[in-house]
């Protein structure tokens, strides 16, 4: 039988150690989990922490992948590239090099003890919202919301255009 890849969403987010230079490293990563191939970067965005304020802006991408791999055995690629890139858990929503989520899986629906899927926090956050629209703008989640009425439905405060994808791919 065929290997049957699902396309996956993936939001990468960095406010230490050089983010511009987490992003590449995670994507330079990403391109090579196995059974997975990378299909398109979203533009780089800039936002102001969510949770404790004393910590640095961030920059924020979605990618989007192909996969084979099923959630749990990408969820494990993805963790281990954060560790990599010494990604450390202290305080929740605290400041990290790179955090890998898992943002969307096709159309599945997961509530397991490792992963919610989608992510939870989609509609509350602009920095997923609009680089998602960046690489798929008729995008409809999972039980048929529509990620257009999300964007018109909320101002967007909280996010500004940092670089295109087509710099942050240059001499590549
Ligand atoms: P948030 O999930 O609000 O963006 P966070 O990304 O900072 O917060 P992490 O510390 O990166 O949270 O992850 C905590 C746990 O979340 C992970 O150990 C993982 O098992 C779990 N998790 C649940 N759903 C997902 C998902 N969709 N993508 C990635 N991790 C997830
Ligand atoms: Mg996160
Ligand atoms: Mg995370």
């Amino acid at each position: 039988m065929p290997t049957r890849y699902h396309s996956v969403y993936i939001g990468l987010g960095s406010n230490l150690e050089n983010p511009w230079e987490q992003l590449h490293q995670a994507v330079s990563a990403i391109k090579q989990v196995p059974d997975t191939k990378f299909q398109a970067l979203s533009n780089i965005y800039k936002s102001c922490p969510l949770g404790p304020q004393e910590q640095p802006e961030f920059l924020n991408a979605v990618a989007l992948i192909s996969t084979a791999l099923p959630p749990e055995k990408l969820l494990d690629q993805l963790q281990r590239i954060e560790k990599q890139q010494h990604r450390v858990r202290s305080i929740h929503w605290g400041p990290r090099t790179i955090d890998l989520d898992i943002l969307l899986y096709a159309d599945l629906i997961i509530k397991s003890k490792r992963l919610t899927v989608p992510h939870p926090e989609i509609a509350q956050r602009d920095f997923v919202l609009i680089p998602l629209a960046d690489i798929c703008p008729h995008l409809v989640f999972p039980g048929g919301v529509r990620l257009a009425d999300l964007i018109r439905a909320k101002p967007q405060t909280n996010i500004q255009l940092y670089k295109s994808a087509s710099v942050f791919f240059e001499n590549q």
